[in-house]
Parts: structure tokens; sequence; C-alpha cells
């Protein structure tokens, strides 16, 4: 018994072996449950759109006689797989990253300067290098590490001490609304929440796609219920094992609509108010929204600049965010009055 056990665990061993030999990538066990994610949500799709196309006699006799209805559909299909893996392979935005290419940045800005300053200075005799970098209003002299240091130190209240902004698993620096995420362990920016179902955190720079990715999805879903639905109305001969399937693959689908629509309100709510989900559900526990008064969105700049910032603004060092100042939060928890509704001033 002892032997054959042996036997097949060395089997296997083998067999692995010869498959990561082949395939590098699944010897990692973080990418095969990626990659084994992505097969499922795959899998899910053509199980969900392929029943059908198998069973829907109906649908494929209006395919015939109207192809474009059947073509927009399969288009949202694959836009929405796509857009998966468009969102799934993005990075959110990870602190490493930032100021990595901030001290790159930094180290050439300096060089350049240096060159330019070098001729003037050499007649001279003498060699004064000084670089006066100032970039949005933040002071980015010397490419020390002390650098990226003081860029983030300026984005919180003077006095704030160094150690409590700085992460303990990932030893940088985090600007304001960063986090460490356990999952990807990196300090994520803007972070919003370490998605299962992307194998990925959601922050600054992916957000967008992220919502674009659960309209897509919602989108695809509706459209199939109504297929699922249509189906099911239709009078047809067919057989009874076909409306059970449909039956339980449409309250799966229900399911799933209704918890996509509710993420995706939600998520457009956060947009809307610059807010991110760890914020809103953490409101408390985070040190800098602690004293902020309930309602009041500390980093909304107005509905219409929320929204430009959301779609439009690309991922750069520049788009940081600092912690608004007392007078600012002062002027944000106002109360309404007739003439900021006629002025518009929530956009
Ligand atoms: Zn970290
Ligand atoms: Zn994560």
């Amino acid at each position: 018994m002892t032997t054959v056990v042996g036997l097949c665990r060395s089997f296997r061993d083998r067999a692995l072996a010869r498959c990561f030999h082949c395939f590098p990538c699944l010897s990692d066990p973080a990418r095969r449950s990626s990659l084994g994610l992505k097969v499922t949500l795959v899998m899910l799709h053509l199980i969900f759109v392929g029943i059908l196309f198998l069973f829907d006699d109906d649908l494929i006799e209006k395919t015939k006689k109207e192809p474009w209805y059947t073509a927009l559909y399969l288009s949202l299909f694959f836009a929405t797989l796509v857009q998966y893996f468009i969102t799934s392979s993005s990075s959110p935005g990870y602190v490493v990253d930032v100021m990595r290419t901030f001290n790159e940045t930094n180290v050439m800005y300096q060089k350049s300067s240096l060159a330019s300053i070098q001729p003037a200075s050499s007649k001279n005799g003498s060699l004064i290098v000084t670089v006066e970098g100032s970039q949005s209003g933040r002071n980015f002299q010397g490419s020390n590490p002390s650098s990226w240091t003081k860029l983030v130190m300026d984005m919180y209240p003077p006095g704030t001490p160094v150690r409590s902004c700085t992460c303990s698993y990932c030893n940088a620096e985090q600007p304001p609304r960063a986090k460490h995420c356990h999952d990807c362990d990196k300090c994520v920016l803007q972070f919003d929440h370490h998605c299962v179902w992307l194998g990925t955190c959601v922050g600054r720079d992916n957000h967008c796609k992220f919502w674009w990715y659960i309209c897509e999805e919602t989108a695809l879903c509706l459209w199939t219920g109504i297929l699922y639905i249509s189906f099911l109305k239709a009078n047809f001969s067919r057989a009874w094992w076909k409306d059970v399937i449909m039956i339980l693959l449409l309250i799966v689908l229900s399911i799933s609509i209704l918890f996509l629509l509710l993420l995706l309100l939600f998520h457009s709510y956060l947009v809307l108010t610059n807010q991110t989900t760890y914020e809103l559900v953490r409101r408390r526990r985070i040190s800098y929204l602690r004293r902020v008064p309930e309602r009041v969105f500390p980093f909304s700049k107005g509905v219409c600049r929320n929204l430009y910032d959301f779609c439009c603004v690309r991922s750069s060092i520049y788009s940081l965010e600092s912690l608004p100042s007392p007078e600012e939060l002062e002027e944000k928890s106002r109360p309404y009055t007739c003439l900021d509704v006629l002025t518009c001033r929530c956009c």
C-alpha cells in the first residue's frame, strides 16, 4: 500500500515538474491561483452565454434575420472579458513605483540642471550647483532619499511625525490615502479594496478601469437575463430539463445582477464624492478622517472636477493629494444655503 502511494506521489511530482518546465509561470502558487481565477471567469461567461445559444432556437433564427442584434450582444460579451483582463493586469498605483519614478525624475532633473549651469560657472573658475525645482508648488530639492520623505510630509499638516506616515512593512513613507495591502504586500495609492475576483488591488490608477468593468458586466448580465426570460416565455415545445437548467441559471444571474447594480451605484457615489471604499468603511479608524465631520468629503473638489480627475487625470506624482487644511475643511462643512444651490456649490 505504502509503495502504491509512493509511486502515485512520484508520478504526480514528475507530471508537475514537466508541467512547470513547459509553463514556468505555473510554478508560482500566486500566479497559479490568478490563472485559475481567470479560467473560472471565462468558463462562467461561456456557460451562461453558450447554453443560451445551445437551447434557444428562436435566438438562432433571430440571428439569421437580424445578425446585428447578436453581433452587438457578442461585442458586449467580448468587451466585458477584455475589460476584465485589462483591469486585472493593470497596476493599482504602488507607492514604491511612484517613489522610484520620483527619485529617477529628480536625478535626471539635477543632471540637466548641472549641465546647464556648468559652462557659466566654469568661466569664473568655480562650480556652484543650485537646483531650484518647483513644480506644482512642491519643492524637489536634492536627490537623496529624504526628498520623497519631504514631498510626502508636505502633504500632511505641519508637525506630523514621519514615523506615523511610514509603512512598517515596506518601510516607505505613505502619501495620504495610501494603505498597505497584505495580499499584494505593497502600499497602494488611494487604496479602495483588494478585489479577489480580479486578483489585484483597486487603487488610484485602476479604479476607473474597475468602474468600467462592473458597468460592462452589469449590462451584459442584464441583457443575458432578458434573453433568458424571452426563452422561458416563448411558446415552443422543448424538453422540461432545459427549462429547469434555464430557471436555475436565471436565479444565479438575478442575484449577480442585484449585486452588480448595487456595486455600480456604490462606486459611482464614491467617484462623485472622491472617496474610497476603505475611507468610507473605516472612517473612524483613519487618523486624518477621524476629526472630519460626517457627510463632509475632505478630498472632494466638486462633482464635475471629481469626475474629470477620475476619468482624465493620468497617473503621475503630481496627482498625489494633500490633506485639506482646517480652513478648507471648515469651508466644506459650511451648511448649504439657497445661494449655494443656485451657484451649484457641489459641482
Ligand atoms: Zn506598505
Ligand atoms: Zn492588494
